[in-house]
């Protein structure tokens, strides 16, 4: 248990004030597991836990919560919130997703809102009580995923509860309830109406928490897939997409840099998992009589323009993503100037992890790859410094000879 979160919880209800640690990090405690962050509900609203915390920030506009610092760890505290006055238009959409959640409520109301049972659990951490109002406590022994309520109506009200289901599968190893598992596929169509920034965070939360190859077959098994990536293969607008071996170990590279405690990004994960179609379309411009590697790049964009209507991704990672794919035709060239070139580009090292993948899928490449992790053998040897150092004069000398003739007719 974290001290620090408890202490928070200590302080509110020394001011009289309920407080409880809640969501995922109960969840993850129950489990044996380490919670990732702690939050805390209360039913102080932001401007008392301020007076109990001064130093707290509070942030969000519609509904504000506190951040509060403890021991140099960021505990977010939460007022209570409650179910929607009414029904009409300013909360839901027509379709009856949810477009504010801003409104206070009491502990059981809090819970009800939440999504699954097995967030739902309330844990008082200085009495060691735990308030369960949806028999969370029961699905999380019996490893249940469960949403909470009617499952079309929740799924309707927020469809990116599609995706945590999925998510929650595979990082908790729970299976979906009976209810909850029905309507999963004639919801999935919702997802296409979901803001692409906020698919593209859930992406990330899917891929880059440590879970990615589970997470991954359990998008395949509840057909999710297509209607993150429409751009893969497969049948129908959402349903199982063709994955292989590159995006599959795509995904095991991920988890295991993560477990090792090593740095990811979706720059790389998303260059696995569009590769296919802008492979696939590069080819077919290329048959059509366009250079290689302009194909390559009018592929990449046209890949990019469509994914990026579904899941947003920022400029940061789409151009990371574009260098990956555009280095793999310079593999080809295995010596001589373009290969130094090519090893002192930033991205190279992971093109050159890319290179690896597609051999995963194409034996042809693999003799490629040993030459190149021989090659960036060689440069460890010659350290960087003193192969810059030797091209340098080299290029000068060039330059000078082409230019004595024409100052000699001036
Ligand atoms: P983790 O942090 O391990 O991914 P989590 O359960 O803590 O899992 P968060 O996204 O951090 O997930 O959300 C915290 C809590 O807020 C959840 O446990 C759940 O109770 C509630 N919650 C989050 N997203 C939703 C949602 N879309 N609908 C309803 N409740 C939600
Ligand atoms: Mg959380």
């Amino acid at each position: 248990m974290c001290p620090h979160a408890t202490e928070v919880v200590r302080r509110l209800q020394q001011e009289d004030f309920e407080a409880y640690i809640v969501g995922g990090s109960v969840r993850d405690l129950l489990l044996g597991k380490v919670p990732k962050d702690y939050d805390v509900a209360t039913d102080a609203t932001p401007e008392e836990v301020k007076t109990v915390f001064p130093r707290c920030r509070l942030i969000g506009r519609r509904f504000r919560l506190a951040h509060v610092r403890m021991g140099g760890t960021l505990i977010e505290v939460a007022t209570f919130r409650g179910p929607q006055v009414s029904d009409d238009d300013d909360h839901k959409h027509k379709n009856g997703r949810i477009l504010r959640d801003n409104v206070w409520g009491n502990l059981e109301e809090d819970a009800v809102r939440r999504d699954f049972t097995v967030n739902a659990l309330f844990l008082d951490p200085v009495s060691g009580d735990i308030q369960d109002f949806v028999g969370g406590y029961k699905d999380l022994a019996d490893r249940k995923l469960r949403l909470i309520g009617d499952a079309r109506t929740r799924y309707r009200e927020d469809p990116v509860r599609l995706l945590r289901a999925a998510r929650f599968v595979a990082k908790l190893g729970m299976e979906l309830g009976d209810e909850t598992a029905k309507h999963v596929h004639d919801m999935a169509p919702l997802l296409v109406d979901i803001p692409p920034a906020r698919l593209f965070e859930e992406v990330c939360k899917l891929f880059m928490t440590g879970h990615a190859s589970r997470t991954l077959e359990a998008l395949q098994r509840f057909q999710l897939t297509r209607v993150l990536f429409p751009v893969l293969d497969g049948k129908g607008k959402s349903g199982k997409a063709k994955t292989g071996p590159l995006m599959e170990v795509a995904m095991k590279n991920t988890d295991h840099r993560i477990a090792i405690d090593k740095p990811v990004t979706p720059a790389f994960l998303l260059a696995a998992i569009l590769w296919h179609p802008v492979r696939e379309r590069a080819e077919e411009l290329h048959a059509q009589g366009m250079q290689e590697y302009q194909a390559l790049e009018q592929a990449a964009d046209e890949v990019m323009a469509k994914q990026v209507q579904r899941t947003a991704i920022p400029r940061r990672f789409s151009v990371v993503t574009r260098q990956i794919w555009t280095m793999q035709p310079r593999f080809n060239h295995t010596h001589g100037r373009r290969a130094r070139s090519l090893m002192k580009e930033r991205r190279f090292r992971a093109a050159y992890d890319f290179l690896l993948l597609r051999a995963e899928e194409d034996e042809n490449l693999k003799s490629l790859c040993d030459h190149w992790t021989e090659a960036q053998k060689g440069v460890e040897l010659n350290t960087g410094q003193n192969d810059r150092y030797k091209n340098k004069p080299q290029r000068r000398q060039g330059r000078r000879r082409r230019r004595r003739p024409t100052t000699k007719q001036t």
